[in-house]
């Protein structure tokens, strides 16, 4: 199964990238994950990409286009993958068409997650991390059984910094102008699926593997 997610942020991509990453045993390829490792390990990488990422800029395209074409190629992406994040400009778009045809890769499925702007703020701002598992909660909808921590693991949660409500506003902003274009640049394909991303996450996930499987 190999599959792109694509919508804006907080629509809940990487939360059900990770259950059908599991579920299917494919990779699940973050974009967003990829950068944030390499900022917490200070690589050059990860110097370059932090000023943009704190900003809820677009890191640079060239960057991510190299680092998605050296992950791709990695051995666990042989069964599948899902690519969460990326693409996220039409330039990113032609590329990684270029890169799927190199590889003679064939997706079979663009997932567009619809969802409305107000139910992304509210995902955004009351999103939760554990430092030690990764896993996602949410403080309105989906909380912890103790403030703060982790019910899987007791790791700590913390918020991503770039959740704030004033870079949330950017980001979307930027998804608008950026990202939302490559609606058209893939809804003429048959691989296109368009899923009602607003609903409950166990229900966004069967829609998603019943639209693949068809
Ligand atoms: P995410 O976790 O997908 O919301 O990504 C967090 C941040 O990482 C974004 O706001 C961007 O600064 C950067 N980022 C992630 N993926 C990309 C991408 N495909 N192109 C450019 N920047 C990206």
């Amino acid at each position: 199964m190999k599959l792109i997610f694509l919508g804006p942020p907080g629509a809940g991509k990487g939360t059900q990238a990770a259950v059908i990453s599991k579920r299917f045993g494919i990779a699940h390829i973050s974009t967003g994950d990829i950068l944030r490792e390499n900022v917490s390990k200070k690589t050059d990488l990860g110097i370059q990409a932090q000023k943009y990422m704190e900003a809820g800029q677009l890191v640079p395209d060239d960057v991510i286009v190299a680092m998605v074409e050296s992950r791709l190629q990695e051995k666990d992406c042989q069964e599948g993958f899902i690519l969460d994040g990326f693409p996220r400009t039409v330039v990113q778009a032609e590329a990684l068409d270029k890169l799927l045809e190199k590889l003679d890769i064939e997706l079979d499925g663009i997932i567009y997650f619809d969802v409305p702007d107000e139910v992304v703020v509210k995902r955004l701002s009351g999103r939760r991390i554990c430092k030690s598992c990764g896993a996602i909660y949410n403080i309105h909808s989906q909380p912890p059984k103790k403030d703060g921590v982790c019910d899987l693991c007791g790791g700590e949660l913390y918020q991503r910094s770039d959740d704030e409500e004033s870079v949330v506003m950017n980001r979307l902003k930027v998804y608008k102008e950026l990202t939302a274009p490559l609606i058209s640049y893939y809804e003429k394909s048959d691989k296109f699926i368009k899923v009602d991303a607003s609903r409950d996450s166990s229900v966004v996930v069967e829609a998603i593997v019943e639209a693949v499987r068809k």
